[in-house]
């Protein structure tokens, strides 16, 4: 079961690591990204080893646990939106974002364990292929944290239709109430490839000589062994390392330099850089932002007094889930994004703003600045900075798309400003977002 290469930039995407759909980035690149994206996305394994036998069982009598839906980690102001909309009307997000899927499938299966049932069926809505699950055991890896060590199968086609499943679902389950169910849990189609890899990527942290106890169809259907632990939004900071680079504009390499003449083109090496010359010249005189015209907006936190408001961004995770931990990241990342200026994922680096302003003839509505991955989101406001917001204003109605949509370049010049490069485009292929 491969991961195709639009799956991979797709899956990034729900993760919200933005690469543009046209990036040339090599596939192997790309399976990195995702790869470690991955890894950011579970919490953390310190140690090169999982081994089961050395750690604790994870119980909520014996000790102060809480139950697994306060642990399993953060959501999201997204994803809060979309959870606390009426039931019937739900953001269809959890049915096509991949991440937000398979995040949800992994509470779903530690709820599920707190009441007693071991196996879960995955499946995505048109049964088109699925897991079939048994948890043997929970661990604790650290006082916060369960893992949970799994045998599986996956495979096409609806498990239930599948003598394999019916086996699997009906054979007796050492722990379990005779009579109890399992859990059949619905996912996307490629929140379960994502899945796979999260399994398939946890196997190689238990030791080999780790072999639980297989029931007989699981012994037949060779069930693979890993685990699942909670899997959390990334950070703005992470997200912001994984989406940087989008490489070489010739070949899709990682890149190494930046045009000097333009800062606007970034290659691997000389190599592509010079049999980039001929197409790239007109362009980069064109674009050369040194001799460009740079306006200046300063940054503040959220409240009626500050000169702009900043959104709190949606990717502050909201309290709400017990993990002590995760929460107190949380909440201190909610603090500084709530009050203070967007944190600078992009340093000295130049990238790329989108700027919308609200339709001509209305009120003077804030306008929207945002980035690609949108570690900045700003609403720029007209009774704060007239002069800043009439030049944004102006230069969109002359160039823009519909006179509202714009794409500029932009850096940070200090920790609570932003500069706009107002008379340079970006080209069209860095603008598909
Ligand atoms: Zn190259
Ligand atoms: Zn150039």
């Amino acid at each position: 079961m491969d991961v195709t290469r639009d799956e991979i930039i797709e899956i990034l995407g729900d993760m919200d690591v933005k690469l543009p759909a046209n990036t040339k980035l090599p596939l192997d690149a790309l399976q990195q990204r995702l790869t470690r994206a991955i890894e950011l996305a579970q919490a953390p394994v310190t140690s090169d080893e999982v081994d089961p036998s050395k750690l604790k069982k994870w119980s909520i009598k014996a000790s102060k646990k809480k139950p697994m839906i306060d642990v399993m980690g953060a959501v999201t102001w997204k994803e809060a939106a979309m959870l606390m909309a009426p039931v019937g009307q739900r953001n269809p997000m959890e049915y096509i974002n991949a991440f937000i899927s398979l995040r949800n499938a992994v509470v779903e299966i530690g709820v599920n364990w707190d009441e007693g049932s071991k196996l879960a069926v995955v499946e995505d809505e048109k049964m088109a292929y699925g897991f079939s699950m048994r948890i043997v055991d929970v661990y604790a890896l650290t006082d916060d944290i369960p893992v949970f060590i799994v045998v599986y199968e996956h495979g096409s086609g609806s498990l239930f239709s599948r003598r394999a499943g019916i086996h699997f679902l009906s054979e007796p389950v050492p722990g379990m109430k005779p009579g109890q169910d399992g859990v059949e849990i619905k996912t996307t189609f490629l929140a379960q490839k994502l899945l796979l890899k999260v399994l398939e990527m946890n196997a190689k942290y238990l030791p080999e000589s780790y072999a639980p106890a297989l029931r007989p169809n699981e012994k037949k259907h060779g069930h693979k062994i890993s685990f699942l632990l909670p899997i959390v939004p990334l950070t703005m900071r992470e997200i912001g390392s994984l989406s940087k680079d989008v490489g070489c504009f010739i070949c899709g390499n990682e890149t190494a330099s930046r045009c000097a003449g333009c800062q606007t083109v970034s290659y691997c090496g000389k190599v592509c850089q010079k049999a980039d010359w001929a197409r790239h010249k007109v362009e980069c005189k064109n674009r050369s932002l040194e001799n460009g015209t740079w306006l200046e907006i300063p940054l503040s936190g959220m409240g009626y007094n500050g000169m702009f408001v900043q959104s709190i961004n949606k990717f502050s995770t909201v309290q709400g889930f017990g993990n002590d931990k995760l929460k107190a990241d949380a909440t201190s990342k909610l603090r500084s994004d709530a009050d203070g200026p967007p944190e600078n994922v992009h340093g000295d680096a130049l990238f790329i703003i989108k700027i919308q302003v609200p339709p001509p003839g209305g009120m003077r509505a804030p306008i929207m600045i945002y980035d690609r991955q949108r570690s900045i989101e700003i609403y720029h406001r007209f009774d704060a900075d007239r002069s800043g917001y009439e030049a944004l204003e102006e230069t969109a109605r002359r160039t823009g798309y519909l006179g509202q949509k714009i794409y500029r370049y932009a850096k940070r010049t200090g920790v609570k400003k932003l500069s706009i490069c107002l008379d340079r485009e970006p080209s069209a292929e860095a603008t598909k977002w």
